[in-house]
């Protein structure tokens, strides 16, 4: 039976309310009256529920769709103004004893090559994602308890934070591994990660089992259950995703919504992210052989019903995506990207042969770091190098009341403005460094605090002729 505050994921991700979700969104879709009043609700920016935003993604009247995708957009500028948070994923291992049949990570391929990084070759991927110009990472590996140990990724994760490099320096690490116990959560909140990211990738019950045929990830209920125990471990901030393209899309988004509500309602904080990662071409995956695949009207518009759906959660994009897609995305709700990733162990410091191949997946938008933040701009948005709240203690229900309250504004903007210039001085091009300089001359201006404002001009001159770094609000 559906229960938001169950400690079962049978009952807070309950099967029959999806299905119930659905028909009513079906029965519903073509209800103007009920759908502008969902419209009218989702405009006081305080979220709407699974049932309501469900019946959002299924309208396909167009006038309203526009009127969601212009709220998606205005919600978007009102949290989040222009800026746009910048990191970048550090695969550590890809020894895996899973059998998911979207991943080429999965037990059974033999002829991927299969790393993991010592210590030593962390230090150089570190460096050079440092010279990048990447201050926020997301650490990825597969599940192994031979190879990938928790002892292995504290002193990862210990590692990351001592490598002080020129002016380079990782402030927020955060981590995508397996599902693991809440005393080994509590050992990551210990080391200081930022966010605990892990995807449900579907949330479709018996699909989740036959696309994990084998190994401890075949376990749905440990694994839908871990963001309780991350949670109870101390890690407020959680990241959730589905992998769309492996069950239907509006059973995931429906689930997907269920799983935030039910954090909030448990623990009161939802969650600090939600990734939106379409399946995509790897080593032995074949994205034509998932029937589920979704269009890019239907990927923009699931985007801009999570944005309306849960207005304070961020969203991520990966350059799984294609240039033109996340130019789409950016603009309907999401608030991070990647840039100039590497889905290959090792890949940063040394670029793999094709022979070597260890990529988890193949990346769509290939530009380096300069050129993503080069086309930002040229936009209008900020990219931000912003780690601040996790740094200053503003995690979980602390954030989220400061979001909410639209405190954290005051923070956002000087800090982009900061991270950014940081960026220009130590890592840009010639011509992105002067794409940012009138950024920033412009963006000043729009600080509304004159105090503020004044400290950041002052700190900026500081960062400009004083090399002096990490300032924050
Ligand atoms: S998705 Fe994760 S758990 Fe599954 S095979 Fe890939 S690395 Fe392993
Ligand atoms: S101030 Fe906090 S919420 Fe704003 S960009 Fe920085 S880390 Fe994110």
């Amino acid at each position: 039976m559906y229960d938001i505050t169950s400690k079962s994921a049978d009952d807070f991700i309950n099967h029959e309310e999806i299905l119930d979700t659905i028909k009513y969104a079906d029965e519903n879709k073509n209800n103007i009256k009920l759908i502008d009043s969902i419209l009218e609700k989702a405009k006081l920016r305080k979220g709407l529920s699974h049932r309501e935003a469900s019946v959002l993604l299924a309208c396909k009247d167009e006038n309203k769709n526009n009127e969601m995708f212009k709220l998606a957009e205005q919600i978007k500028k009102d949290f989040y103004g222009n800026r746009i948070v910048m990191f970048a994923p550090l695969y550590l291992s890809n020894y895996c004893v899973n059998g998911c049949v979207y991943c080429p990570y999965h037990a059974k391929n033999k002829h991927i090559a299969r790393k993991k990084l010592t210590q030593e070759e962390i230090k150089k991927e570190v460096i050079a994602l440092q010279d990048m110009g990447h201050k926020r990472l997301a650490l990825e590996a597969g599940e192994d308890p031979v190879n990938n140990t928790m002892d292995y990724y504290l002193e990862c994760i210990k590692t990351i934070y001592s490598i002080k490099h020129k002016n380079g320096a990782i402030r927020r690490v955060n981590i995508n591994i397996a599902a693991t116990t809440v005393e080994n959560y509590r050992l990551l909140k210990e080391a200081g990660i930022g966010t605990y990211i892990l995807f449900q990738e579907t949330y479709h019950k018996e699909s989740y089992k036959k696309l994990h045929p084998t190994g401890p990830k075949s376990d749905y209920n440990y694994h839908t259950e871990a963001m309780d125990r991350a949670m109870k471990g101390g890690i407020d901030d959680v990241g959730l995703g589905v992998l769309f393209g492996l069950d239907k899309y509006r059973y995931e988004f429906a689930g997907l919504l269920m799983h935030a509500e039910h954090l909030e309602a448990v623990f009161g904080v939802g969650p600090h992210t939600i990734s939106v990662p379409r399946i995509c071409d790897a080593d032995d995956i074949d994205k034509s052989s998932f029937s589920n695949g979704i269009s890019d009207d239907i990927f923009a518009k699931i985007v801009a019903c999570i944005r309306i759906a849960v207005p304070y959660t961020g969203m991520i994009v990966s350059t799984r995506e294609s240039q033109k897609t996340r130019e789409r995305v950016l603009h309907l709700g999401i608030s991070q990207i990647s840039g100039g990733s590497r889905t290959s162990v090792g890949g940063y410091f040394e670029a793999e042969s094709e022979e070597e191949n260890s990529r988890q997946f193949d990346v769509t938008d290939t530009r380096s770091l300069d050129e993503v933040v080069n086309w930002l701009m040229k936009m209008d948005y900020i990219p931000s190098f912003c780690t601040a709240c996790y740094r200053e203690g503003r995690t979980g229900d602390r954030f989220m009341s400061l979001c909410k309250s639209g405190q954290i504004q005051n923070c956002c903007l000087p800090n982009a403005l900061m991270t950014l210039q940081e960026y220009l001085m130590d890592y840009a091009s010639s011509e992105t460094k002067e794409i940012g300089e009138n950024l920033i001359h412009k963006e000043i201006e729009n600080i509304p605090n004159e105090k503020v404002k004044n400290i950041v001009i002052k700190n900026l001159k500081l960062i400009k002729d004083n090399n002096k770094r990490d300032f924050r609000f």
